[in-house]
């Protein structure tokens, strides 16, 4: 059969047998944020394109090449390409910096990018993110950071590593950018075009190419750390000093700039060596003049966003365990109208109790009921005939062993003894 729709390039459907293992990594990664006293918020997928322009950048990849941007009336709408804008633009909106500081933000949310798809690159992806707003000090980056951390130990990635850097504040930038375009301004015969470009308009960018003739070039160029003024350098110290106190190892990286331009004193990265070049799973750091460059209030700011696609990937080729699928509890079995109605009631009321529980509902013979239960890993089933309706009573086996018991045909009498092998269950294990 041909196809007549596909899927759209860099986009994927997640099936039953991947989605639990999406919803395990959701919930791990919300729980901990928890722990921090991090809150969830919801944004929308769309937002006026001059969002993202104004704090993304007009000089990044994002904007110049991945956004995805329609005309609808006389408004320009972008589908969200990351989530730190749209949060700001919320958070402003709903005056949450009147309330207590430091607040504390995470989401989920789907992004939208016309990358190159490949394994770990895709152009709808999925990204775990927190926003801190309203405190400046290195113990809110640590703690950032920390719940990166934690995240992805919790998950069993215990293999990757964070690097970190500063690329210093509007103040020491100048000198900075200014060493760059030196460095670089002697060697533009070998850059490639778009970086011609930035060279002019902003040289920082130039470290964050990809083309393998600008990445050689960056290796040899100044380093940010060596351009940092008294405040953002006392910074960088006291956000080490707190890894430390952490216990999290880390690694100065002086070439992370990240893809965004918001960014001011810290950038962090963790990376992984299990998915090849794609390699970064969560990139973030502190932005402390994007609040106002968006019509708030002075307001430092500092956040990350996990790439979960890509987490899922190294999870997957590290060997990392998830949780077992749930099975179904019981399969009740019957043969004819009145035994099948009595096995719905059952099932309605397992169900209301919590357990998972199927019953014919497509008129299959016995044979075939039992074969279904079988195929579903049913752990007990039952087969309610005309005699255990007349006398109230069915035989439930257990089918790990084959183990019979007679159960009275009563929704309590039922949920007693499910209950009762699940006691059993987690005695065992
Ligand atoms: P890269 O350099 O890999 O393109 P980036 O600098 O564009 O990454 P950010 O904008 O910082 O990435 O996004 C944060 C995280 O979101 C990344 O570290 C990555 O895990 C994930 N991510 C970014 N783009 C994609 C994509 N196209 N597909 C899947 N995940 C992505
Ligand atoms: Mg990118």
């Amino acid at each position: 059969m041909s196809l007549k729709y596909r899927s759209i390039r860099g986009t994927r459907d997640i099936l039953p047998g991947q989605s639990e293992k999406w919803r395990y990594v959701e919930r791990v990664a919300l729980e901990t944020a928890a722990t921090y006293g991090i809150r969830q918020i919801r944004i929308p997928t769309i937002e006026k394109t001059e969002l993202f322009t104004r704090s993304v950048g007009e000089t990044t990849d994002v904007v110049q090449k991945e956004m995805y941007t329609f005309e609808k009336g006389r408004e320009s709408i972008t589908l969200r390409p990351e989530g730190t804008a749209g949060t700001v633009r919320a958070v402003l909106e709903n005056s949450m910096l009147s309330d207590t500081l430091p607040l504390k933000l995470c989401y989920i949310v789907s992004c939208f990018r016309h990358d190159n798809p490949q394994a770990g690159r895709y152009r709808e992806f999925t990204q775990f993110g927190i926003e801190c707003f309203g405190n400046s000090l290195p113990t809110a980056d640590a703690e950032v950071i920390g719940v990166a951390y934690d995240i992805l130990t919790r998950l069993g990635l215990s293999e990757i590593s964070l690097e970190i850097n500063s690329i210093g504040c509007p103040k020491c930038r100048p000198a900075y950018q200014q060493a760059l375009k030196a460095y670089f301004e002697g060697k533009k015969d070998r850059l490639c075009k778009t970086c011609l470009e930035r060279l002019e308009r902003n040289p920082l960018r130039l470290l964050d190419c990809k083309e393998e003739g600008c990445k050689a070039l960056a290796a040899d160029a100044p380093k940010s750390i060596d351009y940092l003024c008294d405040e953002c350098a006392e910074h960088f110290a006291g956000l080490k000093k707190r890894l430390d106190s952490m216990g999290l190892a880390y690694r100065v990286n002086p070439f992370i700039v990240r893809g965004l331009d918001y960014y001011t004193k810290t950038v962090f990265e963790f990376v992984s060596d299990k998915i090849g070049a794609q390699a970064t799973v969560c990139g973030g750091g502190r932005y402390d003049g994007l609040v106002e460059e968006l019509g708030g209030p002075p307001t430092p700011a500092l956040g990350f966003g996990m790439g979960l696609d890509r987490l899922l990937l190294v999870m997957e080729n590290s060997g990392c365990e998830f949780p077992p699928l749930p099975g179904c509890d019981l399969y009740i079995g019957s043969m004819g109208e009145d035994e099948n109605v009595k096995a719905l009631t059952l099932a309605t009321h397992l169900r209301r109790e919590g357990f998972t529980v199927l019953c014919d509902t497509v008129g299959r013979s016995v044979k075939a009921q039992m074969r279904y239960a079988d195929k579903q890993n049913a752990a007990h089933s039952c087969i309610i005939g005309s005699n255990e309706l007349e006398q109230g009573v069915v035989t439930i086996k257990r089918m790990s062993d084959g183990q019979q018991t007679q159960v009275a045909l009563d929704g309590e009498a039922f949920s007693q003894y499910l209950y009762g092998e699940k006691a059993e269950e987690i005695a065992r294990t």
